[in-house]
């Protein structure tokens, strides 16, 4: 599910996290997913090498002197090797790195989103309303409906303020940017567009005080696409290299898993 909400002044926060002699980044929602998609693959090897440094400082020294596998063939004693589960020091260790991985490795991961999303209170909305005005989910309203009976509180609080358009000619008008780069991205799979009638002719939410979560935390992601002109582009920017880091170390730990558990 993907959505834009919230309110309040960015004027002054203009180019907050643009480093000295940084060129602005391309905000537009094309820019932003060539962004994503052409730094991926790059990062993804990042994480692996990274990762694979961090077991290495607790791969024990020697594993193999004195072991009693007198017949033991492996050559190449890496983390993903064949060893016997019984009486091999390099066996332990991929117990041992299945568990750092799930515990404080993943607790370190955790801590370091919860500083990307901290840092988000640096940028202030700007008002421009897009995020009210169209929100995107994969989920038909009646499915968000059932969903949200069977206790899912985004889905809930999405229906509590959203109501579907009745047509994607009509989603289309408020952002064809956004519009067409949903379609593009979607193929196949149906999309549906929503908008909260809350919001007023001068973008401003009329239930501000009352408005739930979803809208006071958004954005929830920083690897969402979010509207070109959303004042909290300047925040993911910043920080979207680490969040592809963390997702994609996230990604790997589980590979790990199931390759060693
Ligand atoms: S069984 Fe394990 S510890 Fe023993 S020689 Fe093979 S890799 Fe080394
Ligand atoms: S309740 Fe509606 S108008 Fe208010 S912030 Fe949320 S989406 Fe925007
Ligand atoms: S899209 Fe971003 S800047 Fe615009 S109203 Fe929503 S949160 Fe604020």
């Amino acid at each position: 599910m993907s959505n834009f909400f919230t309110s309040g002044d960015n004027s002054e926060n203009k180019n907050l996290f643009l480093k000295k002699d940084e060129k602005p980044k391309d905000n537009s929602l094309d820019g932003q997913y060539n962004e994503l998609k052409n730094n991926y693959e790059q990062i993804f090897i990042e994480a692996a090498e990274s990762i694979r440094k961090e077991l290495d400082t607790i791969k024990p020294e020697n594993p193999c002197d004195g072991c009693t596998h007198k017949d033991c063939k492996i050559e190449k004693k890496d983390i993903f090797a064949p060893y016997p589960p019984t009486g091999c020091k390099l066996r332990e260790w991929q117990m041992q790195s299945i568990t750092y991985l799930s515990g404080d490795y993943r607790n370190k991961l955790k801590a370091a989103y919860k500083s990307i999303m901290d840092k988000k209170s640096g940028c202030e909305c700007n008002k421009c309303g897009d995020c009210c005005k169209l929100a995107v989910s994969e989920y038909s309203y009646t499915q968000l409906k059932q969903r949200a009976m069977k206790g899912d509180k985004f889905s809930e609080d999405f229906v509590s303020i959203f109501v579907p358009y009745e047509t994607e000619e009509e989603a289309k008008q408020v952002n064809p940017e956004y519009f067409e780069l949903l379609n593009r991205l979607v193929e196949d799979n149906k999309i549906y567009y929503y908008h909260c009638p809350k919001v007023d002719s001068d973008n401003l939410c009329t239930i501000y005080e009352d408005r739930p979560s979803i809208c006071r935390d958004f954005p929830h992601n920083p690897l969402k696409l979010l509207p070109s002109a959303c004042s909290f582009n300047e925040w993911k920017n910043e920080v979207s290299h680490q969040a592809m880091l963390l997702k994609a170390k996230t990604d790997i730990i589980e590979f790990y898993k199931q390759k060693l558990g």
